[in-house]
C-alpha cells in the first residue's frame, strides 16, 4: 500500500498525525496459568460440526433452528473472506444491517473496520470476517448463554477450516465468548491468548461499532492491531 493511501486510512481511524513506526516485539508467549485456567483448550476437531466442508456448514447454518434467534433473523450471517487468510476477524453477532444484507460488518461500523484493516495494510478480501453468532440478536442486545453455547460450533468448525494464523477478537462480546472470560476488555487487550487446541494466537480490541461511539478509544485500537501485526509477523 502505498504511503498516501496508508494515511487516508488512518485519517479515517483518527490517527492522523501518527506515523507508522515499529511497535514493541510482543513476547510470543503461553498464556499465563491464570488465563490458561479461563480458557481451556477446546478440540475443534471433535466439536458437533466436525466433518463439514465449508458448503455443508454453510447449509447447516442457513437452516439452523438450535436457539431463538432463528425465528426472528432476517437471514443467518455466515461469514465472508478469504477461505485461506491468515487472519480471523471474530465479532459479536449481526446487527440491523448485516441481518438484512447476509454480510458480517456492514455499514459504518464495516467501514471503519476496513479502515483499521487497510491501517495494517490488509484488505478486507484478504481476512476472513464472522461473528460468534450467525443471526441477530433483536434489538441488538447482548447474546445470552445459550445462544452462543449453540452457535459457538459453527465458529469453531470455521476456525477448523481456516487454520488461521491469528484471530482478532473484536469487542468485549466476543472477546469473553472466545476465551470464556467475565474479564473487560480492556484486562484482555495487549496479551496473546490462545483458542482452542489448535492454539492459535488470539489478541482483543475494541469493536468499531463501540470506536465510533467513543472515538477518543481508537488510539487504543490501532495500538492493539500494531500489536496483533507483531505477533502474526513472529508465527
Ligand atoms: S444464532 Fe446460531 S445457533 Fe442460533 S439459530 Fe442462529 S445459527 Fe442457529
Amino acid at each position: 500500500m502505498n504511503s498516501q493511501l496508508r494515511r487516508e486510512y488512518l485519517d479515517a481511524l483518527g490517527l492522523k498525525a501518527w506515523t507508522l513506526r515499529t511497535a514493541a516485539t510482543p513476547a510470543l508467549a503461553p498464556a499465563t496459568p491464570a488465563l490458561a485456567a479461563a480458557t481451556p483448550a477446546r478440540d475443534v476437531s471433535a466439536t458437533r460440526e466436525a466433518g463439514a466442508d465449508w458448503d455443508e456448514l454453510r447449509a447447516r447454518v442457513a437452516a439452523c433452528t438450535r436457539c431463538s434467534l432463528s425465528a426472528t433473523r432476517t437471514q443467518t450471517v455466515f461469514g465472508v473472506g478469504n477461505p485461506h487468510a491468515d487472519w480471523l476477524i471474530v465479532g459479536e453477532a449481526p446487527g440491523a444491517e448485516e441481518d438484512r444484507r447476509g454480510e458480517p460488518f456492514v455499514g459504518r461500523a464495516g467501514q471503519l473496520l476496513n479502515s483499521m484493516l487497510h491501517a495494517i495494510g490488509l484488505a478486507r478480501e484478504q481476512v476472513y470476517i464472522a461473528n460468534v453468532l450467525k443471526c441477530r440478536p433483536p434489538g441488538n442486545r447482548d447474546p445470552n448463554l445459550t445462544e452462543a453455547a449453540e452457535c459457538l460450533p459453527y465458529l469453531e468448525r470455521q476456525i477448523a477450516l481456516l487454520k488461521p494464523k491469528i484471530m482478532l477478537a473484536v469487542g468485549r462480546i466476543a472477546a469473553q465468548n472466545l476465551l470464556r472470560t467475565e474479564k473487560t476488555l480492556g484486562a484482555l487487550r495487549q496479551q496473546v491468548h490462545r483458542f482452542g487446541v489448535s492454539n492459535v494466537p488470539l489478541v482483543v480490541t475494541y469493536h468499531p461499532a463501540y470506536l465510533l461511539r467513543t472515538p477518543t478509544e481508537k488510539r487504543k485500537a490501532w495500538e492493539d492491531l500494531k500489536f496483533a501485526r507483531d505477533v502474526i509477523s513472529r508465527v
